[in-house]
């Protein structure tokens, strides 16, 4: 299996994830996005963003205040109900999700001798203070999920946008949950970024809303490019239900560490907009024209995890080549960070003047970069580490005939075409699949 510090380190090494403030001996569990890793999740949000809002007339975009009035933690239960139960260690002072470890684990799995405490609820949300002074009158959250902007945002993005159910809004945005036990690299972080859609339907056409959502949210993994053998659905129980769910899937991936949840997709029912208008004091029915009859829709939600998704899609892509020396990031094309790396073979007789002109070209869409310093060897390892689809040298003979070498990362073979064709082979992999 795949270890996990070989990605960690490749990241480093790269410029993909740094750990955060570094400098000061770093902060647990945060980290920043260095230059291919905030251009591969600015490409990996896009490609989200056109697949729910673009490719759908009847899905509307959303970006709401990450601090929100106190009153909706109330609506939605965060304040009551969102809390893990915490465990101690009495000897090593280790923290646990009781609900993480094996079901009545009794000593420490940290120092196999401590003996553990009771389970106390913990409340994730963090706490902060608006205005000057830090009274329990001023308290205020970080939003532990993108979702309730959406919720007490779903009849202003109706009637501005003049939608009828079934109808839905997207929203990508950052949360913060004070994790007890965060880890695994980007996989569980205190501050991470969410991409949420909300579905829209009237009651009784949820099931169906539901399976449709489960098969599209599966073929969008697909065409990212992840690997279908390490994808698995897993659908929650009863008592892994929470307190607003239906129905709930998870999209697992067989992360290095095992099986994880990537995204979860749930009918939460006519659960949050009811307890909105009880607590907000407004009418949140839907008044159905052809019918003449008023209720509350019912809620289906995707709701993904950026920062989980760019580790799925590195540790997916990560693979060492034995045969050719090589270790290759097998990135979908249209997400690569480079797209095109463009390398005249020599820095002089006029062939970076050439490799000027075709970059400019391609520059005015695709994620281009000159590379020309080292052998042409070591500068296909150098791209085919950080994920490069494609690579075009320019030779001698292209001052004759205008043509230029491409090749492919993955299969590592080499074409022969004329410049003027770039573009056009270059396209129908490098463009967002949403069809
Ligand atoms: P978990 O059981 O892993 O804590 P959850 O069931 O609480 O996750 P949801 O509330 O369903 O997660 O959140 C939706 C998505 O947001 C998750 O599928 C995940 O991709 C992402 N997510 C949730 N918590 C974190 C976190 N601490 N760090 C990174 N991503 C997260």
């Amino acid at each position: 299996m795949l270890d996990m510090e070989k990605i960690v380190s490749l990241c480093k090494r790269r410029g993909y994830i740094y750990p955060s403030s570094e400098i000061y001996g770093g902060l647990n569990s945060c980290y920043d996005y260095g230059p291919l890793g905030a251009e591969l999740k600015r490409k990996l949000k896009e490609f989200w963003w056109k697949s729910m809002t673009q490719k759908h007339d009847n899905i509307e975009g959303l970006d709401s205040s990450i601090l929100m009035h106190p009153r909706i933690w109330e609506a939605s239960g965060h304040i009551q109900n969102f809390s893990d139960p915490l465990v101690d260690c009495k000897s090593c002072k280790a923290r646990f999700r009781e609900d993480k470890l094996e079901p009545g684990t009794k000593v420490c799995p940290n120092c196999k001798k401590g003996e553990l405490t009771e389970a106390r609820q913990f409340n994730l949300m963090f706490k902060t203070f608006m205005g000057p002074v830090e009274d329990t009158a001023n308290v205020i959250y970080l939003r532990p999920e993108t979702a309730q902007g959406i919720y007490v945002n779903y009849q202003n993005v109706m009637t501005t946008s003049r939608q009828k159910l079934p109808f839905g809004i997207a929203q990508i945005g950052k949360a913060f949950r004070n994790e007890i036990t965060p880890g695994n690299f980007i996989f569980r972080t205190r501050e991470f970024e969410q991409m949420e859609m909300q579905y829209f339907v009237k009651p009784g056409q949820d099931d169906e809303a539901m399976i449709s959502w489960k098969e599209e949210r599966r073929e969008w993994y697909k065409k990212l490019g992840i690997t279908e053998s390490k994808m698995r659905f897993h659908e929650h129980k009863d008592k892994e239900l929470a307190h607003y769910a239906k129905k709930a899937y998870d999209i697992e991936y067989e992360f290095p560490f095992g099986w994880s949840e990537l995204e979860g997709i749930h009918n939460r029912t006519d659960f949050d907009l009811k307890r909105h208008q009880e607590f907000s004091g407004k009418n949140l029915q839907y008044f159905e024209e052809a019918t003449k009859e008023k209720f509350i829709p019912y809620i289906i939600e995707t709701s993904a995890g950026c920062d989980r998704t760019m580790l799925c899609i590195l540790a997916d892509a990560y693979f060492e080549d034995t045969a050719n020396e090589r270790t290759v990031l097998k990135l979908a094309p249209f997400i690569a960070p480079i797209q095109v790396a463009i390398m005249p073979l020599t820095k002089k007789d006029g062939l970076p003047e050439i490799a000027e002109t075709i970059l400019k070209d391609l520059r005015q869409q695709y994620s281009v970069t000159q590379d020309d310093s080292g052998s042409i060897g070591k500068r296909y390892r150098r791209q085919d580490e950080v994920g490069t689809p494609f690579c075009i040298t320019i030779d001698y003979d292209t001052k004759a005939d205008n043509t230029v070498t491409i090749r492919e990362r993955d299969s590592m073979e080499q074409k022969r075409i004329p410049i003027s064709e770039l573009k056009a082979y270059v396209e129908p992999y490098l463009r967002y699949p949403i069809d």
